[in-house]
């Protein structure tokens, strides 16, 4: 069974005034194990289709479906807690909190899932060091590189280990050599943790290492190209 399905999503922002069909009939499967791109111009509903199979937004028509469940259905609490347990989130804008170091960054997630101490000390330096960054534990976010917070991000995202990583625009901040590091950690994880990857992108040295590309127009499915091999 597909992890995440959409069927007929659509997302309409101000339906009673002038409406904007920001998701139109989207149908979508995504396997276990994935590394997806989503791409399109600007305000071809990339984001709005993150947030909605992130659980961050309700669809105005159609559903998400994760492992056959309509989140939808779920209340709101539940979401909450699917997200806190399910999802991996990782932003453009790395959404580091400034006054934590590294490994209490990615150590909060586990703090709110209320895990052993013990465990989690021991998971955030695992995932730190997957990153590269066993050197930067007690480093603050502002002691750290861009390319560097955008590591400790993905650390944190993958600490609880999600069923799945959303990322918005994870490079677009970055330097080519920081961008295509990041990259190279997270087609690691994908290879050797089976874990899945969707994360929007305009930039074409990611495009170029996905292994499917969902291009949108309009809110609307363009192509769903997947690459041999
Ligand atoms: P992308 O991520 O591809 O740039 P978005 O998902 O951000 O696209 O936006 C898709 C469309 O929906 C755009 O036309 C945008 O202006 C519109 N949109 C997004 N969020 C809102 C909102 N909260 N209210 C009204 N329109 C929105
Ligand atoms: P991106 O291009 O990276 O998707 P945007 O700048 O389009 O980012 O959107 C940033 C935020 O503003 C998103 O949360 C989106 O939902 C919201 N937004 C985008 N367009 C509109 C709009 N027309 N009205 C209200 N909110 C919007």
């Amino acid at each position: 069974m597909p992890i995440i399905q959409t069927k007929n999503l659509y997302k309409i922002y101000n339906e009673d005034t002038i409406p904007v069909y920001a998701l139109k009939d989207l149908t979508l499967d995504f396997e276990v194990g994935e590394f997806t791109t989503i791409v399109g111009p600007s305000g071809s509903g990339k984001t709005t289709l993150l947030n909605m199979i992130g659980g961050l937004d309700v669809p105005s028509r159609g559903s998400v479906l994760v492992d056959g469940t309509d989140i939808s259905t779920l209340k709101k609490n539940q979401i909450i807690d699917f997200r806190l347990h399910h999802i991996g989130f990782v932003f453009q804008s790395y959404n580091l909190i400034p006054v934590l170091t590294a490994l209490e960054n990615v150590s909060l997630i586990m703090e709110l899932q209320n895990r052993d101490k013990d465990e989690i000390r021991k998971r955030a330096i695992h995932v730190l060091e997957e990153v590269g960054l066993s050197d930067k534990l007690n480093s603050r976010p502002s002691e750290l590189s861009g390319g560097q917070q955008q590591r400790v991000a993905v650390a944190r995202a993958l600490a609880s280990r999600p069923k799945y990583v959303l990322a918005d625009e994870p490079t677009a901040n970055l330097d080519t050599k920081s961008a295509m590091n990041l990259l190279d950690i997270m087609a690691r994880l994908n290879k050797d943790e089976s874990m899945t990857f969707i994360f929007s992108t305009h930039d074409q040295r990611v495009i170029e290492r996905a292994r499917r590309v969902v291009t949108l127009v309009d809110g609307a499915l363009y192509e769903d190209l997947k690459k041999e091999g």
